[in-house]
This record gives structure tokens, sequence and C-alpha cells, in this order.
């Protein structure tokens, strides 16, 4: 079969291959436990299912509007307004099938083939994949102080007379990490000063620890006319536990917006009416959900540092935001492939490896799933690897025997 040279450089997710391989366990009846999981497990708000309903019971479910329907443009618009501090026109605004689309059509919107795109590591998965997808070179920057907090040297040093773009994700997939004021700031204005684009992918941006103060990267831009290139990536996915629903969107110049719009009407069309609408129920609804679902996070990311921590020979920052953290299990083995292989074969619990993020010897480990399972899935972590911890352990209602060292 002769695929294109593009096909032939991607990758599938490792993330969805891993969730894949979970379903299949779990239907043969296997004890197994999810510690991958990208998604809260909170129920979507009653306001977005009330409104998805609603619409379906016109059973009249037309093609929507490739920009978003009005309703949901206005919805992110007043979002826009309350957390960013500022004030959009419709045409600065679409909305897409998740932030990942979004994403996507932001690049294919301003990379050409050979340009580069630079992104700090770790990184989410999906990045080098959708720059590749455009036929443009993923530039990863290492963090030169090896924390998960870079410094704007690090992608100053990547630059190239080929950068067209920058990617950063705060709070971060799959460290946790909240890059710092000055970083966000540095960047803002480095990438205005250079020219480049800009592209916040701020979809965990409401989910932080600690009192720590959310970042707008608008506070931080000198350039907010038509010209400006930064884009700020926001959706419901995550904050209002609606992965399903697969609505994200785009804040930018009109220019950019206008080109990603004509790109998404000939790939997709708009994203579908019902869950727009499931959308704007969930953005004009009651808001506790938000808080509460960060607070719970904030609690199972104690819970998760707590058996971390007592895990002799691992090595964890603590993450400021999100529900995953990212470990560093080089200690036990440096290729966290097989070790993520090991895991699920001996102790079946499931960890994402370091490598797709790009830090082989790390694992990223999620805690949105239930108290039980974080407790219990890092006991048998600590089983499967801990020589000092008992040879013997009961998973589901079997007795297993640490044979191996
Ligand atoms: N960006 C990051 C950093 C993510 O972790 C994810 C989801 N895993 C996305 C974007 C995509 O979000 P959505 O489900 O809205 O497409």
């Amino acid at each position: 079969m002769s695929l294109s040279q593009i096909a032939k450089t991607i990758k599938g997710s490792p993330t969805l291959f891993l969730n894949k391989k979970f379903a299949i366990l779990k239907e043969k009846g296997n004890p197994v436990i999810h510690l991958g999981g990208g998604e809260p497990k909170s129920k979507v708000p009653m306001e977005a299912v009330t409104a998805t309903i609603k619409h379906l019971n016109t059973r009249e479910i037309r093609y929507a509007p490739v920009d978003g329907i009005p309703e949901l443009k206005q919805a992110i618009i007043n979002y826009t307004e309350e957390f960013y501090n500022r004030k959009v026109a419709s045409a600065n605004v679409m909305s897409s099938g998740g932030a990942k689309q979004a994403i996507m059509l932001a690049l294919q919107a301003v990379v050409n083939p050979g340009e580069e795109v630079i992104f700090p590591v770790p990184y989410w998965v999906s990045y080098p994949e959708m720059v590749r997808l455009c036929g443009a070179v993923p530039i990863p920057a290492y963090p030169k102080n090896k924390s998960f907090y870079p410094q704007l040297k690090d992608i100053e040093d990547r630059i190239s007379s080929l950068t067209k773009a920058v990617i950063i994700n705060s709070p971060n997939n799959p460290s946790g990490a909240m890059y710092s004021e000055e970083f966000i700031s540095d960047v803002v204005q480095f990438c205005e000063k250079k020219d480049l684009y800009l592209i916040m992918d701020d979809i965990y941006h409401r989910l932080i620890f600690d009192g720590k103060k959310r970042l707008n990267p608008y506070d931080y831009a000198k350039k907010l006319d038509d010209n400006s290139k930064l884009v700020i990536i926001n959706g419901v996915s995550k904050q209002y536990a609606m992965t399903g629903f697969r609505i994200g969107w785009a804040i930018a110049n009109n220019n950019l917006i206008e080109a990603m719009t004509n790109m998404q009407a000939h790939q997709t069309s708009g994203p579908s009416v019902l869950t727009q609408k499931g959308a704007v129920g969930a953005l004009n609804g009651d808001q506790s959900c938000i808080e509460s679902l960060r607070d719970t996070l904030e609690n199972k990311r104690n819970l998760m540092m707590k058996m971390l921590n007592d895990l002799d020979g691992v090595k964890v920052t603590k993450p400021d935001g999100t529900f995953y953290c990212f470990a560093d299990f080089s200690t036990f083995n440096k290729n966290s492939n097989k070790l993520s292989e090991h895991l699920i074969d001996k102790a079946q619990v499931l960890t994402v490896p370091g490598t797709g993020f790009g830090m082989d010897g790390y694992l990223r480990l999620s805690y949105c799933g239930t108290e039980q399972d974080i407790t219990e899935g890092i006991n048998r972590i600590r089983w499967a690897l801990d020589p000092n911890s008992p040879a013997e352990i009961i998973i589901g209602d079997k007795k297993y025997t640490r044979d191996w060292v």
C-alpha cells in the first residue's frame, strides 16, 4: 500500500491506544486500574444535558454555521471577557471539534511545509504529530534547568529562520506544572518581537491548585491589534468534564479565524449543533461544578503525592494543576515503554510511558479516577517495583507472588 509521505510520519496516539488496550482487558474481566486517564469522571453539567436534549427534541438537527452557532460564539465572547478580561468580537472567535481540532486548524492556517514549531518538553503527545501533519518540523525545547518550568532561554535557543510558531500549554499535560508568570510574560513579548505565532493551549486553565493565580496571556501582550499573533485555545472538555461533546474554540485575529473557518468548512463543517447547544448550556449554566471538580482534583493530587512520595526511588514534582503528574521512574527502568508494559502485565495498572511526552524514564499518572483506584493502583506499582514490599498481593480475587527482581 502506498501511503502519503505525511501519513508515513504520523504515529498513533499513545494515550488513545492505551485507552483501547484498557477497554479490551476490562471487557475480558481483568481487574485493571486506569491511572492513564485524560478525562475527569464528574458528571456533565445538567444544563448541558438539558440544552442538548431540548434541541434534539425539535427533531430538526441540521448543519451548524462553520464557525459556531451564534449562542455559542456569544458564550465564548462572555467567557473571554470574564476569564481573560478582554472584549473580543464575533470575528475573533470560532468553535471547533474539541480544542484538538482548534489547535490543528491554527497550525494548518499558519505553518508552511518545512517550517518549525517550538514547544517546551514535556509536551502533550499530539503537538509533534500535528506539526508533522502540516508537513512542518516539531522542535521540542528541553528546559536547561531540567525542571518542568521552562525559561525563555530554552525557547530562544531553538529559534531558527524557519521558526513560525510556539505552542505553550500551562498548566501542562503531562507535568501539571503551571509555568511562571515571568516565563509567560517573556514568551508573549518574545513572540511579538520576533513576529511569531503563539498558540496558548489553556485547556486546563481553571483546574489549578494551592490558591495559585490563573495567568492571562493578554496581560503581557503589547500589540493587541488586528495583526496580533496570539492565539488562545480553550474548550469545555476538561473543566466541564465534557470530553465526549467535542467542543473547543480559538480566539485570534479575524484574518486567522477566517482562514481557520474556511479550512474547517472543507474538513468537517461546523461541530455538531447538538453538542454546541450542550456547550452553551454548560457555559451559561451554574458554574459551581468547576470549583467542585477543581477541589476534588486537588484532594486527589494530594493523595497521589503522598502515595508516590512513600514509594522509594520515585521522584515527583508536585503538580500545580490539571489531573496528571509526571513521575521519574528511571531508577526502576530507564525505558518507560517497557516499564509501563511491565506494570500492566504484572500489576494490571495502566500508566502512560514518558516517551510520547518527550521524556523517557517517566510515567504519566492521572488522578482523575477514584481515590480507591489511586490508592490501589500505587500500591500495586509498589508491589511490582519495590523489592522491599511484601512479595504477595491480592489483585481482584487472586493472590499473586512477585517472582522477578
Ligand atoms: N490540549 C491538551 C494539552 C490536552 O491534554 C488535550 C486533551 N487531552 C487537548 C488539548 C484536547 O482537548 P479536546 O478534548 O477539547 O480536543
